[in-house]
Parts: C-alpha cells; sequence; structure tokens
C-alpha cells in the first residue's frame, strides 16, 4: 500500500480515528474491527501468509514498504509544519532518550510492571503440571458424564484466565513504560500532548490491570490449593494498581476514541426504571 492509498483509507468515515493508539491490540476479542484502520491494514497482510513469515523475504519486503511509507508520510508532516528533519541533532536525541529511558525504568509502578510479569512465569513453571493435570481430570468427567459437574464450563474459564493474564502480563509493563515516557517527556520538552497520550496508556494499563485481577481471581476459585502463589500474584496487582492511579490520577478519565464514547452512549440511552413504592 502507497502513501496516497494509506492516506485515503484514513480519510474512510467508518473508522473511529486513533482508536487504535489506547486499544489492547486484542483484535480477536475487539467489538470495534470494523470501525479500525489499524485491522483493516492487518487484515490486508494476514490474507498473505508469507508477510506473516519472519523467515520469508515477503516479511521484510512488507516492513520495509511499511517504514517507507511511514518516513514519506512522516517527512510530509514535517514539511507541512515547517521541521527540517535533517536539522535534527541526533545525538541531542540519543542523550535525551537514554535519560528518558533511566527515569521511566526507576518508576516504582514500572518495576512492580516488570516483577509482575516475571512472577507470572514463575507461576507457570512451577505449576505447569497441575494445568496438565486439571486438563486431564476434565476430559475424564466430561467423559464419564457424571451428574452435576460441568467440567466444560469450568475448562472454558481456566482457558479463559489463561489467555488474559498471558495477554496482559507483558503489556502491562510495556504501557506503563510508554506512560511514564510520555510524562517525562512532556515536562523535558513542555509539551501538552504527551501527558495527555500518557494518561490513555495508564488508562490501558489499568484496565489490563483490572482483567488480570479478575482472571487470578477465578484462577483462586479453580486452583485452591495454589491460594498462597495466587494471593501473592493478587496482592502484586492490587498494589500495582493503586501505584499507577496514584502516579496518572488523570488516568480514570481519560476518553479512548470509540471504546469510551461508545460506552457513554449507552449510558445515556440506557432505559430509566421506575421506583417502586
Ligand atoms: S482497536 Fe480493536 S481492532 Fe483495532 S487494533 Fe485495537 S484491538 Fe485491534
Amino acid at each position: 500500500m502507497d502513501k496516497e492509498q494509506l492516506k485515503k483509507l484514513a480519510k474512510d468515515p467508518k473508522f473511529i480515528s486513533g482508536i487504535y493508539n489506547y486499544c489492547d491490540r486484542w483484535c480477536e476479542r475487539c467489538a470495534f474491527t470494523s470501525k479500525c484502520m489499524n485491522y483493516a491494514l492487518s487484515e490486508d497482510e494476514v490474507n498473505d501468509p508469507r508477510t506473516q513469515d519472519i523467515t520469508n523475504k515477503a516479511f521484510w519486503d512488507k516492513l520495509h514498504e511499511i517504514f517507507q511509507v511511514t518516513f514519506e508520510m512522516l517527512k510530509e508532516s514535517a514539511d507541512e509544519m515547517g521541521i527540517d528533519l535533517n536539522a535534527i541533532d541526533d545525538k541531542e536525541i540519543q542523550k535525551q532518550e537514554k535519560k528518558v529511558h533511566e527515569i521511566v525504568e526507576n518508576q516504582l509502578y514500572t518495576k512492580a510492571a516488570f516483577s509482575y510479569a516475571k512472577m507470572v512465569d514463575d507461576w507457570f513453571k512451577s505449576n505447569n503440571d497441575l494445568i496438565e493435570t486439571r486438563a486431564e481430570e476434565m476430559l475424564s468427567f466430561a467423559q464419564a458424564q457424571i451428574p452435576g459437574t460441568r467440567p466444560d464450563k469450568d475448562a472454558l474459564k481456566i482457558q479463559d484466565c489463561l489467555e488474559v493474564v498471558r495477554w496482559y502480563q507483558h503489556q502491562i509493563y510495556v504501557k506503563l513504560c510508554r506512560a511514564a515516557s510520555g510524562m517525562i517527556r512532556g515536562e523535558l520538552e513542555n509539551n501538552e500532548y504527551s501527558p495527555q497520550d500518557a494518561n490513555g496508556s495508564a488508562k490501558v494499563a489499568l484496565i489490563g490491570i483490572e482483567r488480570s485481577l479478575a482472571a487470578w481471581g477465578e484462577m483462586l476459585n479453580q486452583f485452591p490449593e495454589q491460594e498462597n502463589s495466587i494471593l501473592d500474584l493478587l496482592v502484586k496487582l492490587k498494589r500495582l494498581l493503586r501505584q499507577v492511579e496514584t502516579a496518572f490520577p488523570n488516568a480514570r478519565a481519560f476518553i479512548r476514541p470509540g471504546f469510551d464514547t461508545a460506552v457513554s452512549k449507552r449510558k445515556m440511552t440506557r432505559p430509566r426504571h421506575r421506583k417502586t413504592k
């Protein structure tokens, strides 16, 4: 896809502008695929399996094409804004980026998110056998058709929890790093946009934390014998939630295009219940 095709696609009114900037990238579970330009673009690529294979030349050609188009568009925007990209001091930027990176890594909440991701890996390493045994157990229950048991329901619940935990495990850290760097850049560069954007990323991290909390809560129901290790994870996540709320007090109020605008519309149209006497 070239620059002009991309611009034409971006003007399509069916897409919600910027919706993909503050989502969790879980397209398989997203209700907005038909309104997301990013999804439309990725679908275009998925249709050609060669571009999904890192060992295939087509993958690298595609990546090159994306970089090329992105750079052309960046240059065009810079020209419109009167910015000469060649005049930018690379060394100064690298110095600043290093400084931002160091500050980001030293935030309590980024450290905690990193440590949570590692705890999850450790938990799965220690409990791999447990999950496999439970899967076999459920299969036996299902085959035996024991009255009063719903192994299929429990199996689906566990599968969902595992998927949720794994999906957000590293994303929480990544989103928090992005949020932290946005806040820091806002201060260093005195720009208004970065802190706004940072709140959006922090909100996505908060949502990931809350969904992970719910998933671990259900895991506790399913694996009560793992109470101690699961409670450790729950406590870690709860603390992280508080830390993020404290560091980004405006994150929850951030309106994510599509997700929050659609929710507020639903709320407005929700029917009122008459009060009972
Ligand atoms: S908005 Fe939805 S469809 Fe688009 S990238 Fe995010 S998760 Fe995927």
